[in-house]
């Protein structure tokens, strides 16, 4: 209740301050509500065909419809991730001041643009192959270690899901799955290595088993690199009797 009302308050005061303090691109310095004009954002480099259709990252080489390497020597429990972005460039560095600069503003424009470029449910059906019947019943971000969360002061997949939310039309489920393990930064960390570090480090709490058992669940995550992180999330989910764990991240990390 508390955090409810602080979050209608933060809010209002966040429109308030848009009134009387316009906002910039944080690149060109143009008016932009979102923190990112058009201009820029359309520097972000999409995801282009042929992908992996298990991860969904791009191909380098090969045929579409052949998983990549990564996918074919690991066992998923995601069963189909998409993303929208090469985490590169400007993409890359709004994500950065998001996330490490506490640019929460930024949120409105990751936000925004997962509204433009993946849209509602029927414009995912067709990025996501979904067949009828198919579709996700619930959206999940991905959660943090509350550790991490007090440290960053959000979760970016949470704050990002509030802006993306209404034009997908799923009900979100922040509380069905927790990060419960504080994992050190992945960063630096080999691949086998950050398998290792994130097992185990979630759980779909009991009060929240009869929400998630039989359920198509999509997960919401900014940014994929391994998809360690991400399997393991999945895994939590299927443990516990998820029927379909869909990903969608706004960045992927190009296959090396
Ligand atoms: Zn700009
Ligand atoms: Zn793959």
């Amino acid at each position: 209740m508390v955090r409810r009302t602080l979050s209608v308050l933060s809010d209002l005061i966040a429109s308030v301050a848009g009134l009387m303090f316009p906002q910039y691109c944080i690149f060109c310095g143009e008016l932009a509500e979102t923190l990112v004009c058009d201009d820029c954002a359309a520097k972000l480099t999409s995801v282009q065909h042929p992908i992996c259709p298990r991860c969904g990252k791009p191909l380098k080489t090969g045929v579409a419809r052949s998983e990549c390497l990564h996918c074919s020597s690991h066992r998923w429990y995601v069963d189909t991730a998409r993303a929208l972005f090469v985490y590169e460039g400007e993409g890359r560095d709004a994500l950065h001041r998001f996330k490490y600069g506490r640019r929460r503003g930024l949120a409105r424009f990751f936000g925004r643009e997962l509204s433009r470029q993946a849209g509602d449910l029927n414009r995912l059906g067709a990025l996501f192959n979904w067949e009828f019947g198919e579709e996700p019943e619930m959206v999940v971000p991905m959660p943090l270690h509350w550790g991490k969360r007090f440290l960053r002061w959000f979760n970016q997949s949470e704050l990002i899901l509030k802006f993306y939310a209404p034009s997908l039309g799923l009900p979100a489920e922040p509380s069905v799955l927790k990060r419960t393990k504080f994992t050190h930064s992945q960063v630096g960390l080999t691949e086998p290595q950050r398998f290792v570090n994130v097992r185990k480090a979630f759980t779909v709490p009991k009060r929240a088993a009869d929400r998630v058992r039989g359920k198509r669940i999509l997960l919401i995550d900014d940014l994929v690199t391994t998809g360690a992180t991400l399997n393991a999330a999945a895994r939590a989910l299927k443990d516990a009797g998820a029927k379909k764990v869909y990903a969608l991240s706004f960045f992927t990390a190009t296959l090396k």
